[in-house]
């Protein structure tokens, strides 16, 4: 929320329209010459590898555009207390100690980006929800199975101590029907008199039991290579596939309205197909065409199994909600407008804009709409969601089915805008014109310049600018809005990055 307050302190000149004229009105050729002596300039200055990837990327060839690859998932699950959430903590290299979870107590967060070595991957950690010794076995495993149907690979952990339990028994059934590999872990193995108690683990059928000590550190280097052997390079689960429908993935918190949204638009329209051929992988997910478009819903599974434990029931929604938006192109986020908007919304929006998908707001509900209500609603929307103003808003009824098929250009515009690429002369020609409007402020007498900019990335449009210093973030947050309102990117969160480079020594 930080970043609203200071939203408010930063104040910019209006755009002049006459700017606007100038950056769309651009002879493009002339541009994009300017801009090529302006990268050649670069090379007065130290530069790493990865900035020459970054150049490299440019528009000078149009085809070398890349799409940020999707990570592979691995995802942590096991019974209560076998030490997941310290094997979590390991893994990412967190230095703060590993904290106990408490049952019951929320974390939001259930996916987090790691690194091992030169591999990146992103992890799904189930352990912030330790379901009740109540029906363990059927809890537990069904943890699992949503966090599994997102993962490349799996990490099964059991305590080595205790040895395989029944419930462990139940997961390792569920795991086995999936193709998904599993990697067994026996952790709280402390030393080697307790490496023949994760032997006798090789019993599961999971083939080798990989001892580590989650705690210490032991054994999870080892455990660590052998993953990256396992996982893929780029993940199968959440891959582009090119051509086909547009992955959508419907959110938001208990009773908004997502399932009642869903059976509207595949009880209303034809489901295209359940399964999609030649992919067992997915059943998860539903095709559905929408005035004339085929659209692919992701996780609808997630969506209509209902929740009936009382326990762990935001955990479990968390992760649905990071599990399709691993998978999703453009998120449609669902607000009960009966309902004050809260903080598990604004939470949840918040998780769109992390993940750097597209952005759709639907109002459901709005049959229940009264002016005062709408009039309270007007004003939480832009306490609460200034930040996202820029996302195409749609009030709809699940119920009645008012104005659903206005969904459908809310999400063309939203994909449209994720998949935008700016040309290198332009956006250069827009810096070089924000800089002679409102220049950087000094900072102990010196101007941080930018040298050269260049759009590194679309989905989500992400833009890297080479500078002489550090830019203030309200510098910017000058330069996003003012990207914003000359090209617009509705639907899309963008990214504006800098890397601040020396001049090279000359010897
Ligand atoms: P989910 O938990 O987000 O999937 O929410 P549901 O689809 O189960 O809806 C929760 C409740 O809200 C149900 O009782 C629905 O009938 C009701 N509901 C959903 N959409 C609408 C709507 O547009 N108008 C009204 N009046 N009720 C709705």
């Amino acid at each position: 929320m930080a970043d609203h307050d200071d939203a408010e302190r930063d104040s910019y000149p209006k755009i002049d329209d006459k700017l606007v004229e100038r950056i769309t009105s651009l002879d493009d050729e002339a541009a994009q010459q300017r801009a090529a002596t302006l990268r050649a300039g670069l090379s007065d200055y130290d530069l790493e590898d990865d900035d020459i990837d970054v150049l490299d990327t440019d528009d000078f060839d149009p085809d070398a555009i890349t799409y940020l690859p999707a990570l592979p998932v691995l995802a942590i699950v096991g019974r209560p207390n076998v030490g997941k959430s310290a094997l979590v903590n390991r893994i990412l290299g967190r230095r703060e100690a590993v904290v106990q979870d408490t049952p019951g107590v929320t974390r939001d967060r259930v996916t987090y980006k790691a690194e091992y070595g030169d591999r990146r991957f992103t992890m799904v950690d189930t352990g912030g929800w330790e379901p009740d010794a109540r029906g363990i076995n059927a809890s537990v495993a069904a943890q699992a199975e949503i966090a599994v149907d997102l993962a490349d690979a799996v990490l099964f952990v059991v305590d080595a101590n205790v040895g395989a339990t029944s419930t462990d028994e139940h997961v390792v059934r569920m795991l086995r029907s999936t193709n998904k590999p599993v990697i067994l872990v026996a952790n709280k193995v402390d030393d080697t008199r307790q490496e023949p108690e994760a032997a006798v683990l090789w019993s599961l059928g999971l083939g080798q039991p990989w001892p580590v000590s989650a705690l210490h550190g032991r054994g999870v280097a080892d455990l660590l290579d052998h993953i990256m052997t396992v996982l893929p390079q780029v993940s199968a689960v959440a891959k582009e596939e090119v051509g086909g429908p547009r992955r959508v993935a419907i959110l938001g918190r208990p009773n908004v309205g997502k399932s009642s949204l869903l059976n509207k638009a595949v009880g209303e329209e034809r489901v295209v197909v359940n399964e999609l051929a030649g992919t067992t992988r997915d059943p998860v997910d539903e095709q559905v065409e929408i005035a004339g478009k085929v659209w692919r819903f992701v996780d609808t599974a997630g969506i209509r199994r209902r929740m009936n434990l009382a326990q762990g029931a935001d955990f479990y929604a968390s992760l649905r909600t990071s599990a399709a938006l691993e998978k999703a192109e453009v998120a449609i986020v669902v607000l009960d407008v009966s309902d004050v908007i809260s903080e598990q919304d604004v939470r949840i929006i918040d998780l769109v804009l992390e993940s750097g998908r597209a952005l759709v707001l639907a109002f459901n509900k709005w049959d229940l709409m009264d002016d005062d209500r709408r009039r309270y609603l007007e004003r939480e929307y832009e306490q609460d969601l200034a930040h996202v103003a820029w996302a195409p808003r749609v009030n709809i009824s699940a119920k009645t089915g008012r104005h659903l098929e206005k969904l459908v250009p809310a999400l063309e515009v939203a994909l449209e805008s994720w998949d935008t690429r700016i040309p290198t002369g332009k956006f250069n020609a827009l810096v070089a014109e924000l800089a002679a409007e409102h220049p950087h402020p000094l900072r102990g007498g010196k101007q941080p310049r930018i040298l050269f900019g260049t759009q590194a990335a679309i989905r989500p449009p992400t833009f890297v600018l080479f500078t002489t210093g550090f830019l203030d973030p309200g510098y910017r947050r000058f330069i996003t809005r003012r990207l914003r309102e000359i090209f617009g990117f509705q639907g899309s969160p963008i990214n504006v990055s800098m890397r601040v480079r020396e001049k090279r020594k000359r010897t």
